[in-house]
């Protein structure tokens, strides 16, 4: 047992302010592999999420931030990336203790979202619009570029502090004012985010966080009509429900949701690459991952030898305390979703796939762990090969063609992102062509730069993050039609009336 774990204890930021829940009452977080409480926060409820939205709106609608000049902005959000860097080290180890990821994976992600702020810092010098000098000579169109509005944020326990990362300085960069409201397993990193923001000079109520249940204060959020834009990033399911308790005031919703994404390997790839990325793809935060290579095609003439290879290379893949640095396979992050997991393994078995590897819960004193696991013989109709199980566990089905590995790689509701291996020119780009998915990785996998959209085609999602594309998600377009010199085209002017 680890006793040097201390328990932390958060408060919300409202209106610049630190404050706990209206009525007191608070909730904790355990360490998924230590079973030790590691955070208490306040159980926000409807009045603290009201008071967070009036906040932002104020600082929306009279306050400094959406009126600043953009340099003054983005010195604000640099300093926002040197303040993460700054304690990087502990933000890893929260966001590992509260998650159960591996501390080395905490690490990477931290960097990631430092990057994030340090881009997003540029683009806040780079919002403009557009002009018409083309309409004639005596009209002038301008195209205003304006900030949204106030941004409700709704994120998940996976990557806590990378996805309000993909959110917060990309709307902050444009001038939005924005309430956040973290997973209920892992609020930590988020909420030290806000005091890193506050320290770097952002003004009163232009960030706001508040925590507790989803169903509470994220249905509050979603539905309330002083928000202009909800962005969430979470399962499908409550993607829906955010959509339509968004419809209250036709607020603009942005969605980053599930995945079952493909890895697909052609015969003529290079072999050890596409292996040690096939592992990791779906190991890499124990299978928690929107974008975990949970499916794997591979092409019939290498499949034998290559699956064995996986199999083999999984069963050494170092599980166990997150906390140490040599672990790549950390705690799954709690009962429910171990429970999830467990299910659909079994259904797996039940389904008739072959499995070659784990399907266990793995003995240990405390926590949940689960075995790195590996099924073959997997027909797309299988729940296993379309539903997203986000844990370890690998589905292995075989193809022969490039057509029938992308009939497959599309066969279910979801269209995140994918794998392809080939040394062959004209099958990466034929495979990136047909496979309908917002990310495509060809030899390599899961890799990500702020430049490049992120998103989901079908049920993975609704917009797109990063780059300068989510200039476009977080502002509005404004036409100004301007009328140069004396009024040419009159509408009713009595005949013989003189100018005046
Ligand atoms: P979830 O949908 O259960 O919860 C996400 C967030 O929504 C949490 O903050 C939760 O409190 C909140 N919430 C719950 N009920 C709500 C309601 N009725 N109204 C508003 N908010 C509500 O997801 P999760 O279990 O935290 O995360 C796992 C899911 O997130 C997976 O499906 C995964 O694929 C997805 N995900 C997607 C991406 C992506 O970028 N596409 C990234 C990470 C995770």
């Amino acid at each position: 047992m680890n006793t040097a774990i201390a328990t932390r204890t958060y408060e919300n930021l409202i209106d610049g302010r630190w404050v706990g829940a209206q009525d007191g009452a608070t909730f904790e977080r355990q360490s998924p592999a230590h079973d030790l409480v590691v955070g208490r926060y306040p159980q926000g409820g409807i009045v603290d999420l009201d008071a967070a939205v009036a906040a932002a709106r104020r600082a929306f609608d009279e306050g400094p931030w959406p009126r600043m000049a953009g340099v003054e902005r983005s010195r604000i959000l640099a300093r926002v990336a040197d303040g993460i860097r700054a304690v990087a080290d502990d933000l890893a180890y929260v966001e590992a203790l509260e998650s159960g990821k591996p501390i080395s994976q905490a690490n990477g992600e931290i960097t990631s979202s430092a990057d994030l702020w340090e881009y997003a810092a540029t683009l806040c010098r780079h919002t403009y619009g557009d002009t018409y000098n083309t309409l004639g000579p005596d009209m002038l169109g301008l195209v205003l570029r304006e900030p949204i509005g106030v941004v409700g944020m709704i994120t998940p326990w996976n990557f806590p502090l990378l996805i309000i990362s993909q959110k917060l300085p990309f709307a902050l960069a444009v001038g939005c004012t924005a309430v956040v409201k973290p997973a209920e397993f892992t609020p930590g990193t988020t909420i030290r985010l806000a005091e890193i923001c506050q320290a770097a000079g952002l003004p009163d109520g232009v960030l706001n966080v508040v925590t507790g249940p989803g169903s509470v204060v994220g249905a509050r959020l979603s539905e309330h009509v002083d928000v202009d834009m909800l962005s969430f990033t979470g399962s499908t399911a409550v993607g829906r429900r955010v959509i339509e308790a968004s419809k209250i005031n036709l607020k603009k919703v942005e969605l980053e949701l599930g995945g079952k994404n493909p890895q697909i390997v052609f015969a003529d790839a290079d072999l050890e690459a596409a292996l040690d990325a096939v592992v990791f793809g779906v190991y890499f935060n124990m299978g928690e991952c929107c974008n975990s290579g949970s499916r794997l095609l591979v092409q019939r003439s290498i499949a034998d030898s290559f699956i064995e290879a996986v199999v083999e290379r999984a069963r050494t893949v170092p599980v166990g305390d997150p906390l140490d640095p040599a672990t790549k396979v950390g705690a799954i992050a709690s009962e429910e979703q171990f429970g999830k997991i467990m299910e659909l393994m079994d259904a797996g078995r039940a389904e008739g796939a072959r499995l070659l590897l784990g399907g266990e819960r793995l003995a240990t004193e405390q926590g949940r762990f689960i075995q790195p696991t590996v099924f073959a013989g997997v027909e797309p109709t299988m729940r296993i090969a379309r539903e997203e199980i986000f844990g370890p566990v690998l589905s292995v089905m075989t193809f022969d063609t490039a057509a029938e590995a992308a009939r497959v790689a599309n066969s279910t509701q979801y269209g995140l992102s994918a794998g392809v291996w080939s040394r062959d020119f004209d099958t990466v780009i034929q495979m990136s062509r047909a496979i309908r998915a917002g990310t495509i990785w060809v030899n390599t996998f899961m890799d990500g730069y702020p430049e490049l959209p992120f998103g989901g085609y079908k049920e993975s999602g609704l917009g797109r993050e990063f780059g300068r594309f989510s200039i476009d998600a977080f502002t509005e377009l404004k036409s100004v039609q301007m009328h140069l010199g004396p009024r040419t085209n009159w509408w009713h002017r009595p005949a013989g009336e003189a100018a005046r």
